[in-house]
């Protein structure tokens, strides 16, 4: 694809990898940058300010929602979320491409700002595995599990809205499948028939 860079969305039920697979994909692409979300949810042990998340104050959050400062924002299990728009917008101007690790109310927002976004769900291997997942990771209290697997049978529902479904039974194969679908998005003609008539 010639000129501006790829955004790319991620989402999927708590415990479904995301968080790894996208690390992984950063790795091994250097094109592609991360958007760091803020957040007014308490970092967790291990967490940095900068590097997961920027942990903001609800104060603060609701000043950056008056001055349009995010690109998309929802409340995910009740502590606000959103994505700072600058950085996003000057790294596809860059040529870029920019992934948002988001959940489906942010995902929808941005499916209505831009339409040649490419949407990707990650899904566990099964319900069960998805719930030791959860249970394994030890982050979240008990009252907070069970909210996050509710949160996860529903959201899964909601695959339709994706244009692309991912299950995440082997890290490095799922990592591939995005590999070609970014790929495959990038030949796409609609990306890139201006720049090709001008050519030929
Ligand atoms: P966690 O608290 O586990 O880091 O994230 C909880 C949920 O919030 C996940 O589904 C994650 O994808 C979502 N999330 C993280 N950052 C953003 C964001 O900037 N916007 C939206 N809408 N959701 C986000």
């Amino acid at each position: 694809m010639i000129g501006k860079g790829l955004l790319i969305v991620i989402s999927g039920p708590s415990g479904a990898g995301k968080g790894t697979i996208c690390r992984e994909l950063l790795k091994n692409n250097p094109q592609i940058r991360i958007s760091i979300s803020a957040t007014t949810r308490k970092p967790r042990a291990g967490e940095e300010d900068g590097v997961n998340y920027h942990f903001i104050t609800e104060d603060k959050f609701r000043q950056m929602i008056d001055e349009h400062e995010f690109l998309e924002y929802a409340v995910v299990y009740d502590n606000y979320y959103g994505t700072p728009e600058r950085y996003v917008m000057n790294n596809l101007q860059n040529g870029n491409d920019v992934l948002l690790e988001i959940d489906i109310v942010g995902a929808l927002q941005i499916k209505k700002k831009f339409r040649d976004a490419v949407f990707i769900f990650i899904l566990p291997p099964s319900l069960g595995e998805l719930r030791n997942r959860i249970v394994n990771r030890g982050t979240e209290s008990p009252p907070d599990i069970e909210k996050r697997y509710d949160a996860a049978v529903s959201e899964i529902k909601q695959v339709m809205k994706y244009d692309y479904a991912i299950v995440n039974d082997n890290i490095s194969k799922a990592i591939q499948d995005i590999e070609a679908i970014i790929r495959a998005e990038k030949c796409r003609v609609l990306r890139n028939y201006k720049e090709i008539l001008s050519r030929f």
